[in-house]
This record gives structure tokens, C-alpha cells and sequence, in this order.
């Protein structure tokens, strides 16, 4: 059975022009970057074109590139530097909408005595603004927003809330994982301090990420050890995954504005279709606001889990919120802190898109998408 992929905020696709860019690393250029002779400088050309790849798709320097393991190291390591550079200031801005890279490591800085705001969002999935600007204080070490939300895809005003931050002396990291190559991103023109994102959300494969940090902010490494990335990330790097995301940054530089018309109107098409053919349905989220690829829909009184059963017996690959939530049957905390209702929340599937989507798979799911539904209703145990 044909395998169609809707779920590209959980992983991607390895493009192959990244698999293509990472082989001779894998195979001819083993050498260690760090040594003197002109056979691992093959490996350390490598990882500068892949800075300078990165670099450029965000705007920044080279210099202000660090690689890490992954978004959740990268995640770690903004909070803690940033509380471990200012011992003085104890206090963190959040969301209740985060990733659990950053919820469970802001939870764990607040059992060592810090405190954390939470910033509350409306029923549209949108930031107290009003919250934002009266948490900040000079007690606060860090500000931490994701750019755009991985569940039901809305777009912060990370500019606006990055400049509130730099009024007041507060340094701003952003998780911009499902942002980075989905929508323009400029630091050169946002004062966004640090920045994660995450090589497989991006077409490069599971295990690489990416720290930015401006120059001249204030550093504390989370690994220690060797010297690599001048000192601020240790360990050997991994040379192929660095130069897989080179690659793949460089695709989503060159192809970002074509790619993001096409895809939503990929997702727009989806969405109009399922909302045509199944009735008491919502989409969840900022509609005004949100990542291209990305559709969140809540269906009355049916189990989001028998949904991605029934879905994936038809090859369809979707998810009731994030990986990591999904296994439990507590609606997504994300939809719970928009205040969705409870009929709804429990019959919530994301489907998100890529470049690699196309108008057949979208037509098979708005296709087999009413009936799973009116199956489920039939057999299910809520009704008004
Ligand atoms: C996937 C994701 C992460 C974690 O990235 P990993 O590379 O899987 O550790 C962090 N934040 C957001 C918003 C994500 O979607």
C-alpha cells in the first residue's frame, strides 16, 4: 500500500539531494576535522560550507552557528547558558504552548528554585501580550517563545515580543524547529539572541541540530570536553549530519517562497475538502496566522486515536498532536490551554504537509476522511 505522509511536523523525509551531499562523508571523508593533515581539512571544508549554508538561511553569521545533537539539545542548552551566565537572575518567560524540550527543562529549572511565567494563550491558540510585557522584569534571565507552534501551526510575533526583550535588557531564544524553512526567518533584522532548530524537521536526517547564538551574548556550554565549535558545544562532530544539514538549509534558502505558496495551497485544499464532506468539524489555531503546511482539525465527539487507526489501515500517516503526547488519551496541552472544548479536543488530528505532498494524497485523504469519521460516530459513545 502507498504510504501518504502527513505528518512532517514530527519527522520529514530525507530530501535527496541532502542523502546525496552526506555519502562521501559517510564513506571517502572519515577524517577527524581536528587534525592537522590536508585529508581531515575534507571533512572540517565540509562543516564551514554547511555554517556558512546554515548562516545564510537565517541570516546570521557563521560564526554564530553551533551544531548540536538536536533541537532538544539545542533547546537545553539556550536555558541553561542563560541562567547559568546570569547567576544573579532567576526568572524565565515561557509559553504553555511549548515543545517539551523546553516545558520539562522549564520545569526543571523551577525544582531548582527558578521561577517561570507561563504565558496563557486564547481560544485561537494566541499569546497574552498583555502577560508578556508585565512578566518581564529584571529579575527575568530569559524569554523563551517558540516561533511557531508544532500542533496547530500558528506564527508568534516573535519580532514584536524579541524587541520588548532587548528594550529591557532580557535575552530572547526562540524554538523556531517547525519555523525554519516553512516561513522567512531574518535575524539580521530581529534581535533574537538564540535560535534552535532541528535537521529532520527540515528534510536533513533525525540527530543533527543547530544553536544559534548572537554574537557578543553571553555563553555557558551544556557539553564540556573538547574544543570543537570553539568551545561552546564539545564532542566529535558528526560531519556527515552536518553536511546533510548544510545541504538541506541550502534547498530551503533557495526555495522557501515558491515552496510555501505551493504547500498551502496544498493544505487549503485539504482542509476546504474535509471540511466539505464531514460536518461538526473545526480547524483549530490562528487561521490568519500559521505555518503553510500545517492543519489541526477537531471532529465532535469521536476519539482522535481511532481516527489515526482507522487512517493509518488506509496508509495515511497523521497525529493527534505531538508524538510524545499521543499514546495518552489526555487531549494535547496545547489544545487544553486554548480552552477547546472536550468533545472536540479528544477527536483532534494535525496533518502537516511538505514538499514532497501532492494534490493525489491530499484528494485520497479527503476522499476516505468522511467515511472514517461517520464510522467511528456511528459506533461512538458521545452524542448531544
Ligand atoms: C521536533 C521539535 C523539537 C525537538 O527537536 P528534536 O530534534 O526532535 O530534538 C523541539 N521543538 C519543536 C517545536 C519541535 O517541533
Amino acid at each position: 500500500m502507498e504510504i501518504r505522509y502527513f505528518d512532517n511536523n514530527a519527522t520529514s523525509a530525507v530530501a535527496p539531494e541532502v542523502l546525496e551531499a552526506m555519502l562521501p562523508y559517510l564513506s571517502d571523508f572519515y577524517g577527524n576535522p581536528s587534525s592537522m593533515y590536508a585529508f581531515a581539512a575534507r571533512a572540517a571544508d565540509g562543516i564551514d560550507q554547511a555554517r556558512s549554508r546554515v548562516a545564510a538561511l537565517l541570516g546570521a553569521n557563521p560564526e554564530e552557528i553551533i551544531f548540536t545533537s538536536c533541537g532538544s539539545e539545542s533547546d537545553n542548552t539556550a536555558i541553561f547558558s542563560a541562567l547559568q551566565a546570569q547567576p544573579d537572575k532567576r526568572h524565565l518567560i515561557t509559553t504553555r504552548v511549548e515543545h517539551s524540550a523546553i516545558l520539562n527543562t522549564a520545569q526543571y529549572w523551577e525544582r531548582q528554585g527558578c521561577r517561570v511565567t507561563y504565558l496563557n494563550v486564547d481560544d485561537r491558540g494566541r499569546l497574552d501580550q498583555e502577560q508578556y510585557l508585565q512578566a518581564l522584569g529584571d529579575d527575568t534571565a530569559l524569554v523563551s517563545i517558540m516561533f511557531a507552534n508544532n500542533e496547530v501551526g500558528n506564527i508568534y510575533p516573535i519580532q514584536r515580543m524579541a524587541e520588548a526583550a532587548r528594550e529591557r535588557g532580557v535575552l530572547f531564544h526562540t524554538d523556531a524547529v517547525q519555523a525554519v524553512g516553512k516561513t522567512p526567518i531574518d535575524l539580521s533584522h530581529m534581535p533574537v539572541d538564540m535560535l534552535s532548530l532541528s535537521g529532520h524537521k527540515i528534510h536533513a536526517p533525525k540527530g543533527i541540530g543547530v544553536l544559534y547564538v548572537r554574537r557578543g551574548v553571553r555563553f555557558r556550554p551544556f557539553l564540556r570536553g573538547g574544543h570543537q565549535e570553539r568551545g561552546r558545544r564539545a564532542g566529535t562532530e558528526n560531519v556527515p549530519y552536518i553536511v546533510g544539514l548544510g545541504k538541506a538549509a541550502q534547498l530551503a534558502t533557495e526555495h522557501l517562497q515558491e515552496e510555501r505558496i505551493a504547500v498551502a495551497r496544498l493544505r487549503d485544499r485539504l482542509e476546504q475538502g474535509i471540511m466539505a464532506g464531514v460536518p461538526d468539524c473545526i480547524v483549530n489555531g490562528d487561521t490568519e496566522n500559521r505555518l503553510p503546511n500545517t492543519s489541526n482539525i477537531s471532529f465532535k465527539n469521536v476519539e482522535g486515536e481511532a481516527i489515526l487507526l482507522m487512517l493509518d489501515r488506509l496508509g495515511i500517516c497523521a497525529s493527534s498532536g505531538s508524538a510524545c503526547t499521543s499514546g495518552s488519551l489526555e487531549p494535547s496541552h496545547v489544545l487544553r490551554a486554548m480552552g477547546v472544548p472536550f468533545n472536540y479536543a479528544h477527536g483532534s488530528v494535525r496533518l502537516s504537509l511538505s514538499r514532497y505532498t501532492t494534490e493525489e494524497d491530499v484528494d485520497y485523504v479527503t476522499e476516505h476522511l468522511p467515511d472514517v469519521i461517520k464510522t467511528l460516530r456511528a459506533i461512538s459513545p458521545y452524542k448531544d
